[in-house]
């Protein structure tokens, strides 16, 4: 799967989408991460990509020309999908992440300052917020897109059922039980009195029908 991620500031993920899983998806070819820069269509000689809002008020916006003639020259998979990022859009979720993990490629506007012009809705699919704040910009977005929809591809967990079983998979409803690692019991000290923390005793037991019915009884 491709994504497409248009930004002002082509570099700012860089570090987070090269680590880890997204690392090893990419390698792997499951997927690819394009980015591309509206001031490469920038006309004057500052590159600028903004201007200030018609009406008046604070803040600039990023102009329509560049992004348009970005999203022109993004060549088109057969399952492609355009969003731009909003903190009014309509709320990303585990079953957007689904919706988008079948094409084969989603494109992404990321806003900066007081956001775009807002005449290139025109071009655009739907917009998306990732949660009701406000960032300064649409590339955070754009990561929180990209990975939660990467790991719903087959091949990029080590374990694809990791998936299958987490917390709103397939019903929206389902929260995963919690987890537990060594030690099998955790010793510490409270207002100078010596605590323990134990692991429940059931999932120690190598009882798998136990361990599953546990496990159903227990949701975060
Ligand atoms: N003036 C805009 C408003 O009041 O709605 C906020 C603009 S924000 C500072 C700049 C850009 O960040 C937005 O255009 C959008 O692309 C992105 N952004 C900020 N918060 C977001 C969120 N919660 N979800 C998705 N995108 C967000």
């Amino acid at each position: 799967m491709r994504f497409e991620i248009i930004t002002i500031f082509p570099h700012i993920l860089d570090s987070y989408l090269n680590e880890s899983i997204l690392k090893r998806a990419q390698k792997k070819k499951l997927i690819k991460i394009n980015f591309h820069d509206p001031r490469q269509f920038a006309t004057d000689a500052h590159r600028s990509v903004d201007d200030r809002p018609f009406g008046g008020g604070p803040g600039m916006l990023i102009k329509i020309e560049p992004l348009y003639k970005t999203l022109k020259k993004i060549k088109r998979a057969k399952k492609s999908h355009v969003i731009l990022f909003d903190p009014a859009g309509q709320r990303f979720d585990q079953k957007m992440a689904q919706k988008f993990s079948k094409l084969d490629q989603l494109i992404m506007i990321a806003g900066r300052y007081e956001g775009v012009d807002a005449r290139i809705e025109k071009f655009i699919d739907e917009k998306i917020s990732i949660g009701p704040y406000v960032l300064s910009g649409g590339e955070l977005p754009a990561a929180v897109v990209v990975e939660a929809v990467s790991r719903l591809l087959p091949g990029v967990l080590g374990d694809d059922q990791s998936a299958v079983e987490e917390t709103f998979s397939g019903d929206d409803s389902y929260i995963e039980h919690p987890h537990y690692t060594r030690p099998e019991v955790f010793a510490y000290l409270e207002k100078g009195q010596k605590k323990k923390l134990a692991v429940p005793k059931v999932l120690l037991s190598g009882n798998h029908k136990e361990i599953k019915k546990w496990r159903a009884n227990h949701i975060k």
